[in-house]
């Protein structure tokens, strides 16, 4: 079995589908299309211009930090080419004659240049020019030294040999001490020998410590070297007066090289000193006079191998001509790392083929503004970049994000405006249309009664009835339909009323008894000629503060219903009772029944199950929700219970009267 549909009527009201019209739903869709361009169209303009402004403002930041980093960058080389210059003057003051090495080791150590070449005042080679090297010797010794030869080489008498050496080796001559280091070493006496390869203080004693340590080596006799490795240490690249020519100090740097551990504390100051000097030899090769620019680094080939020189004259201490590969360079460029350091601006100097020389790579960042590297440095791009990505979006984006809300709050503003202005239309739209459906259902409904009443009155003025008994009954059908009239007017001006929204309800404490017989007694006629049988069952219940009219037209609209929905064999059922602290009145019928969606829709005003003009039914939608309208304004409540084709239950629920009084009457069954 179905379960029975109920609803409780709802503060809601929507339009009647009875008289929806076609041109009026074109109407509306105009008006909406219209809006919808009202407020479409200046949000895409808004939209333009806002893409536009956000463009101009990359542009316009762009320019900016151009301009600004571009005399940066200006003044940046301004800055690099003043540091350069103090640091080459700084070497003006070095007496390059007396300490070369000094000076490279400096440029080499210090300012990590390569190598240089050194002339003096008068252009003539100072440095890695051909040298003596120190410790004469001594032509008198001759004769003597061959002596000792002879007793090493064709005697084999070591020992001998090492004892003339000796006394021949106090002279100086590196000679004599080479050959008695040679024999002391060849008769085993280590010890011996490298005491007296150590003795000499000065670096004429290199060669022949530097032999030592080769025949230690060979013999494989480690312990005593180190002596020697500090000794020969000191005797390389030496700022004293006796130091080495460049060739040999090269060649024992070299061979030292491959006997010292690249990990010992000498090794990587050595070898940078080495290559420096190899480098220079080679630079003394190619510019064997001061030549090319002055105060310019220029690209040049030494050795075979692609460098950078510049060129420095000192009024008083002669020409230096620096040689430099790409960290020389760099280091030459060292005035733009102290103009950028601390700052978040970043930079990058490229060579004319993009081989970055100095500076950071920031791969893939792009360039905030570029400009060649200024004269007096080879030929190159400085770059200025932002570490963290893409400034410019950065910098545009508070204004981008400023335009972006102040755009979408516009474009808000105008679509909940848009919004309104839908709604306010729409809803004049469906008041216009219901106005229209009033008046077309008021005279619809009203054209009826009055037609058959001219009709009878008409009968009746031209005497065609039979007998008095015949114009009787035409009266009383005259006057039931000038009922209906009545009842029909009373329901649209109560409609018209709560329409103006106007409580107009005098609510008083009121019998519910006497509204359920004031309204049985109203629909009593119209039961009658319907053949409906009402049977009432009246309980005890005390009094309800409410209008009692309006009341007695909420049971006369659900019985009149009731009796309207009801095939033949029209039982009705008018219940009053108390539940739940409330009085009810309940309407029941036998008749057509509603579905759950029709209950949801029957309290609309206009609305009918039936709209088709061929119903047989009177009315026109506005009962129920006139019954709703009243009870409400009574803050009561209805239910509808109802099932299709077996009928319904209407109950009426409301307040009791607060002075409580109580009508205290037995229930009983009246048939009307
Ligand atoms: P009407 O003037 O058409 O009767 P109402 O507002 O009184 O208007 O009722 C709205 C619609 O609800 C009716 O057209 C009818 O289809 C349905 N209805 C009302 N009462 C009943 C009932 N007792 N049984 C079945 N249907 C009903």
């Amino acid at each position: 079995m179905p379960e029975p549909g109920a609803a409780h009527a709802s503060g809601g009201r929507s339009a009647s589908h009875r008289f929806g019209g076609t041109p009026a739903r074109r109407s509306q869709f105009k008006w909406i299309v219209l809006l919808a361009a009202a407020v479409v169209l200046p949000t895409v303009s808004l939209l333009w211009f806002m893409s536009r402004a956000v463009a101009n403002e990359r542009l316009v930041i762009q320019q900016k930090l151009s301009a600004l980093y571009g005399q940066t960058l200006e003044d940046a080389g301004i800055q690099a080419k003043r540091r350069i210059h103090t640091r080459l003057g700084a070497f003006s003051g070095v007496n390059r004659e007396l300490d070369p090495y000094g000076l490279l080791r400096r440029l080499v150590l210090k300012e990590h240049f390569q190598g240089v070449v050194l002339w003096d005042r008068a252009g003539m080679p100072v440095y890695p020019g051909s040298g003596t090297p120190p410790g004469s010797t001594d032509a008198s010794l001759e004769a003597p030294l061959a002596e000792a030869w002879q007793l090493e080489f064709a005697g084999g008498d070591y020992a001998g040999a090492a004892e003339r050496y000796g006394q021949l080796a106090t002279s100086g001559d590196p000679r004599a001490l080479a050959g008695q280091v040679r024999c002391l070493a060849q008769s085993g006496r280590w010890a011996d020998a490298v005491k007296a390869a150590l003795a000499p203080p000065d670096s004429s004693a290199a060669p022949s410590r530097l032999l030592l340590l080769s025949l230690l080596q060979k013999a494989g006799r480690t312990e005593p070297q180190s002596g020697l490795i500090t000794a020969l240490d000191r005797d390389l690249f030496k700022t004293d007066a006796d130091r080495l020519p460049a060739e040999q100090n090269l060649f024992i740097a070299r061979k030292l090289l491959h006997v010292l551990a690249p990990d010992t504390p000498a090794y990587d100051q050595l070898s940078r000193l080495a290559e420096a000097e190899q480098l220079s030899i080679a630079a003394a090769e190619t510019f064997p006079v001061p030549s090319g620019p002055v105060d310019t680094i220029v690209p040049a080939t030494v050795g075979g191998e692609r460098v950078y020189v510049i060129r420095h004259p000192a009024p008083l201490s002669g020409e230096m001509l620096i040689v430099m590969n790409h960290t020389g360079l760099a280091s030459a460029l060292d005035g733009y790392q102290t103009e950028f350091a601390g700052t978040d601006v970043h930079y990058r100097i490229l060579d004319s083929r993009g081989n970055l020389i100095a500076g950071e790579r920031g791969e893939g960042i792009p360039s905030i503004v570029s400009a060649p590297l200024p004269a007096g440095f080879p030929d190159g791009t400085v770059e200025l970049f932002f570490m963290d990505g893409n400034m410019f979006d950065k910098a545009a984006g508070r204004q981008i994000a400023m335009y972006v809300w102040t755009g979408m709050l516009v474009i808000l503003l105008m679509l909940a405006v848009g919004s309104f202005a839908v709604y306010a239309i729409g809803r004049q739209i469906r008041l216009n249309k219901m106005k229209n459906d009033f008046i077309a259902t008021v005279s619809h409904e009203l054209k009826t009664p009055l037609a058959s009443m001219r009709l009878l009155v008409d009968t009746l003025l031209e005497g065609r009835t039979r007998d008095e008994e015949h114009a009787k009954q035409y009266l009383s059908m005259i006057a039931r339909e000038n009922e209906r009239l009545t009842r029909m007017i009373e329901n649209f001006l109560t409609f018209s009323r709560m329409e103006r929204n106007k409580n107009a309800f005098a609510l008083t404490a009121a019998a519910p008894r006497e509204i359920l017989e004031a309204a049985v007694e109203a629909v009593c006629t119209k039961y009658e000629a319907n053949g409906c049988r009402l049977s009432i069952r009246a309980g005890d219940v005390p009094d309800i503060a409410a209008d009692r009219d309006a009341i007695t037209t909420v049971l006369i609209n659900l019985l009149d219903n009731a009796c309207k929905y009801t095939a033949d064999d029209k039982r009705i059922e008018l219940a009053l009772f108390a539940d739940a602290g409330d009085v009810c009145f309940s309407v029941s019928d036998n008749g057509i029944g509603l579905t759950r969606r029709q209950i949801r829709r029957i309290f609309d005003s206009f609305y009918q199950v039936d709209s088709s003009l061929a119903r047989t039914t009177e009315g026109c939608g506005l009962g129920l929700s006139i019954v709703r309208f009243i009870v409400n304004a009574h803050k009561g409540r209805i239910d509808v219970e109802s099932r299709p084709g077996e009928g319904s239950t209407f109950t009426v629920r409301l307040p009791v009267a607060r002075q409580n009084g109580i009508h205290a009457q037995n229930g009983n069954n009246t048939d009307c």
